[in-house]
């Protein structure tokens, strides 16, 4: 009943080789899965067409950002309906490196989810708590709060199917260190019942975990009942990594 995602998100890094061989690599060894995973590549937003056309349609490709407008003079930014025109079906928004070293705000990605969804993108929504949140014992509150905020525009049954979180607590990124798969569970059926309380038809939003996920750890996490998938940074751009990871869903 919910879509089961494993995303690659290659940041800033990767070129037209790695476009190339990754992608068709990916596409060969995904092609026959039967475990009905819908394989996204998310790479930057330069390598979006040569990624498409080794898709050729079979894996879905996402832009890592959009703008918070619809057009117009904003030198260096991309509108959410070129990202859809352009062939895109997914859009990051409010990665934890977009908060923190671009200060994207919470209006900000409430913005933005709002002009993904009215472009008939599915916007994979990303929140998650520091360290420091964490030890403090806010790391619930801190997502309800995200969650809350950047889903305030969401509101139609049909704009919810354009809608997906993913959870990442922030001193799990880049570092090697993963959450439990009981600690993300539990943080997963937190954020479905705030997305219940929302009025969201909570038991249709996928929710995915990421920070460190590899492959040795991702089938552990993708057996909790509340994970719907993963969003994958550093093994994304490990061919083999990836695919063993798109196969342990
Ligand atoms: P990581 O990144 O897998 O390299 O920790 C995940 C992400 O930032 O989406």
């Amino acid at each position: 009943m919910r879509r089961r995602i494993v995303a690659g998100n290659w940041k800033m890094n990767g070129s037209k080789d790695l476009a190339k061989e990754l992608v068709g690599y990916v596409r060969s060894e995904t092609g026959s899965l039967d475990n009905g995973v819908e394989v996204v590549i998310i790479p930057p937003a330069l390598y979006i067409g040569d990624v498409l056309s080794q898709a050729r349609g079979d894996l879905a490709v996402g832009v890592q950002n959009i703008a918070q407008w619809e057009s117009g003079a904003y030198t260096g930014e991309i509108a959410p309906a070129m990202a859809k025109d352009a062939g895109c079906r997914y859009v990051l928004v409010g990665h934890s490196e977009r908060r923190q070293i671009f200060g994207e705000t919470d209006e900000m990605v409430a913005r933005k989810v709002s002009l993904a969804v009215a472009s008939d993108l599915t916007a994979i929504v990303c929140v998650g708590e520091s360290l420091e949140e964490r030890e403090a014992g806010q790391a619930e509150a801190v997502v309800a709060r995200q969650v809350r905020s950047g889903l305030i525009s969401v509101t139609q049954y049909s704009e919810w199917q354009n809608v997906v979180v993913a959870y990442e607590p922030v001193w799990a990124i880049g570092t090697g260190k993963t959450a439990t798969a009981e600690d993300a569970q539990t943080m997963h059926a937190s954020i479905r019942s705030v997305l219940k309380d929302m009025g969201a038809p909570a038991d249709e939003v996928s929710v995915l975990y990421g920070g460190s996920v590899k492959a040795d750890n991702a089938s552990a996490l993708f057996a909790e009942p509340d994970i719907d998938g993963g969003l994958i940074g550093g093994a994304s751009l490990i061919a083999e990594d990836f695919v063993s990871i798109c196969r342990s869903l």
